[in-house]
């Protein structure tokens, strides 16, 4: 159709206004897109106002050759992005038959009523083509107009995602307006800040000019990218980089790629054919919910329990009232007993332990807010180690997960079982 890729992002919502939100979709798009040599020009975030979402669409059609709009697509009056582009162009609004259909069936599926407002997610853009949505209710749309691209998409970031890497990219791939995938290598690490991190590779990095890197810093864990958008460096190069980099890193390498920490330990579990247990109080769950997330997880993970109060460990895991009474609940002695009760009671051979205070409130002069007792036991024995971590409640409780996992994946990495005290 020989449309350029000068290409624009309107993002709508008042949640992203209201600060209730934080705008995800440019960071994914964006990052998508520069993988293709495709870079976004402009981007604005607009209420749900059908007047404020026409007047940017078409402000966005007379500079740049493709525009993405995504949210405004649900069933409720405050969604509005359909009828803003309709106007936009020009066109009516029209009844699509094959959505209608694909509504029926997946409220049927659901067990729920299908209410009248649902059906105006089957209106689209006369003109418009449907992209399939398998994981939602409203179908994206792309739509070819005076030789520009509309694409229209959910604005949920589960609906979106998967509509963008099978629907978007494949067409814009077909229609030659992408580059071949620029190749990049990605790595995580734990247990290392950002600095060091940058710090620790930069003799490695160092002698490959031009590189590009990227670093992404959540909760303990660091990732970064390598890539070449200059074209200078072939996979292969890269991953040669990408070798020395995780030798260079040593135990704080986790892997290629973004597994995650309870995948990798899953996997060395099942290859060693044991199971893990947890006992949990400040973490809630947290530290179970990361290996139930994992299909088949029932090989590796025995299960857990969530022991909050004193009164809890005492009941569920037989820790004995004295010990808490001496040493507290938050202490590294009630981290062992927890580690080793659980293990025994789930005839596990790793446990892992988390207790702490996640704040704002609590905490005491040996134990400030944020610190965390985490207990592992092994087959060879068990130990206790005590971090403390700065931040709000769910950080602090995010952060002292993936500490416990990341030590138990480094000693899951040891050739030979041998710990030492910490
Ligand atoms: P729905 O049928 O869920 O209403 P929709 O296409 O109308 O879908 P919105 O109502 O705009 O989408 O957004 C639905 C949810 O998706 C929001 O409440 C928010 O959680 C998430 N979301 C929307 N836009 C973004 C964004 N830019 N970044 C991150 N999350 C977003």
């Amino acid at each position: 159709m020989g449309c350029g890729r000068n290409l624009e992002v309107i993002t709508i919502g008042n949640e992203l206004l209201t600060g209730r939100t934080s705008d995800r979709h440019l960071l994914y798009i964006g990052r998508q897109l520069s993988n293709y040599g495709v870079h976004i020009q402009r981007s604005v975030v607009v209420t749900d106002d059908a007047k404020a979402i026409e007047r940017e669409i078409l402000e966005s059609l007379r500079q740049a050759d493709i525009v993405l709009t995504t949210g405004g697509l649900g069933p409720t009056s405050d969604d509005c992005t359909r009828e803003a582009i309709a106007r936009a162009v020009g066109v009516e609004l029209v009844h699509d038959d094959e959505t209608a259909k694909l509504l029926a069936a997946y409220f049927k599926r659901v067990n729920r009523p299908m209410t009248p407002n649902n059906l105006k997610q089957a209106r689209k853009p006369a003109g418009a083509e449907t992209l399939p949505n398998h994981n939602g209710t409203a179908p994206g749309l792309w739509l070819e107009h005076e030789g520009k691209i509309l694409i229209v998409l959910p604005g949920p970031p589960e609906e979106l995602h998967p509509m963008f890497e099978n629907a978007v990219l494949p067409r814009l791939k077909n229609l030659g307006l992408l580059d071949d995938e620029n190749p990049v290598v990605e790595l995580r690490t734990a247990g290392v800040g950002e600095s060091m991190l940058e710090t620790t590779l930069d003799p490695v990095l160092a002698k490959y000019p031009g590189l590009d890197v990227g670093y992404r810093a959540q909760n303990a864990i660091v990732d970064f990218r390598i890539s070449s958008s200059n074209g200078e460096y072939s996979r292969e190069d890269l991953e040669k980089i990408a070798e020395e980099c995780a030798e260079t890193l040593g135990e704080d390498f986790v892997g290629f790629g973004c597994h995650t920490l309870s995948r990798i330990i899953s996997e060395k579990l099942r290859q060693r054919e044991q199971v893990l247990a947890v006992a949990e109080s400040c973490t809630g769950g947290l530290l179970a919910s990361c290996f139930t997330d994992i299909p088949g997880a029932s090989k590796t993970f025995a299960g857990g329990v969530v022991t909050y109060t004193n009164a809890a460990k005492v009941q569920l895991l037989e820790i004995p009232e004295c010990l808490l009474r001496q040493h507290g609940a938050v202490s590294p002695e009630a981290a062992v007993a927890m580690a080793t009760a659980v293990a025994e009671r789930l005839s596990s051979e790793y446990a892992l332990s988390l207790t702490g205070f996640a704040g704002p409130d609590g905490g005491d002069r040996d134990n400030p807010v944020g610190t965390i007792h985490i207990g592992l036991h092994t087959p060879e024995g068990v130990w206790s180690r005590r971090v403390n971590f700065q931040g709000n409640r769910t950080s602090v409780k995010n952060r002292a997960v993936n500490a416990a996992l990341d030590w138990l994946r480094r000693e899951l990495a040891k050739p030979t079982p041998a710990l030492s005290t910490t």
